[in-house]
């Protein structure tokens, strides 16, 4: 292992007391054959968060990745499927996400979609679920992904157990404000994901030029913007430079001025590049 430099990452304390580092590294659109070696490399960059899902079919290359690493040194996140939401299935999958992982406890669990259109709409049922992991200690942390602000309100109304997270899209074309100020307002962290939209956000103007103004990249500036407002992050590449890059973001500063440039870019919903919460019903066959 060569020798990790000194990342200054900072942590962020979730609602349990446990910390995950905010910059941590996604794996989504990774082939499995190409996923040891690009955790591998991120890992040894210096990022100690990896996010993956039950969706992306890479929990094992993950697993086998971190294993070698050092288990005990990263925080890993896996998702639900859709397909599982269903409290026996939620369980049983459960158990072969710690499986594949390789490991006894996850440190953050999440249902990925509400999907509020199928399973009658009863997400309640299978956060429940993910509330027994965490009371077994399989889980350190447990949370939800793509949740709207009605579908939190639900889950504050009908259990005790308030997510961790809420991981959602966010970036400059989608600030998602509302939905990031119900979490602050209820302890509920923000996961920003898509951070750099995919790469969309990286040719605008008014970033390439607060870019160059501080001679750092586009992709640098956008989750400086992240790092900054307080969400986590977990840019995803498969290039090495790119997982270099994405990392140096905490030796320099935006500005009051270029943080509100980078949030006037905000497109609201037009601004999505994946699908709207509230109507998603992908099912994995
Ligand atoms: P991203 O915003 O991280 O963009 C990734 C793409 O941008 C790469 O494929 C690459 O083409 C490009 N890129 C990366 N670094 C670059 C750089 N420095 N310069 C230029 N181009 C660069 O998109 P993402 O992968 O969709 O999101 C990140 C992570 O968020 C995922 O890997 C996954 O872990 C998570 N995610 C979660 C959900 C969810 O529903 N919960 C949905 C999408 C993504």
């Amino acid at each position: 292992m060569s020798p990790v430099p000194d990342t200054a990452v900072p942590s962020t304390t979730l609602n349990n007391g446990t910390a995950i580092p905010q910059l941590g590294f996604g794996v989504y659109q990774i082939e499995p054959a190409q996923t040891v070696e690009a955790v591998s490399k991120a890992l040894e960059v210096g990022y100690r968060h990896i996010d993956t899902a039950q969706m992306y079919q890479n929990e094992a290359e993950v697993g086998e990745a971190v294993e070698t690493f050092g288990r005990a040194e990263v925080f890993i996140t896996s998702k639900l499927n859709n397909s599982f939401h269903e409290p026996d299935a939620a369980r049983r999958e459960f158990d072969e996400t710690l499986r594949k992982l390789r490991t006894d406890s996850i440190d953050l669990f999440l249902i990925h979609w509400p999907l509020p259109t199928l399973y009658d709409g009863d997400y309640v049922s299978t956060w429940k679920v993910l509330g027994e992991f965490l009371a077994d200690g399989r889980a350190k942390a447990v949370g939800v992904s793509n949740f709207q602000v009605p579908h939190l309100e639900r889950l504050a109304a009908e259990t005790d157990l308030v997510p961790a997270v809420n991981q959602i899209e966010v970036h400059p074309y989608l600030t998602n404000d509302a939905v990031r100020e119900y979490g602050s307002a209820h302890g509920i962290v923000t996961e920003a994901w898509s951070p750099i939209a995919q790469g969309q956000v990286l040719g605008d103007p008014v970033i390439t030029e607060i870019a160059t103004g501080l001679s750092k990249s586009p992709a640098q500036v956008v989750l400086r913007w992240h790092v900054q407002r307080g969400d986590v992050i977990f840019p995803k590449s498969t290039t090495p430079a790119r997982i270099q890059e994405n990392f140096e973001i905490f030796d320099f500063e935006l500005d009051g001025d270029a943080m509100k440039a980078l949030s006037a870019l905000d497109k609201g919903a037009e601004g999505r590049t994946g699908p709207d919460p509230d109507t998603f019903d992908y099912v994995p066959g």
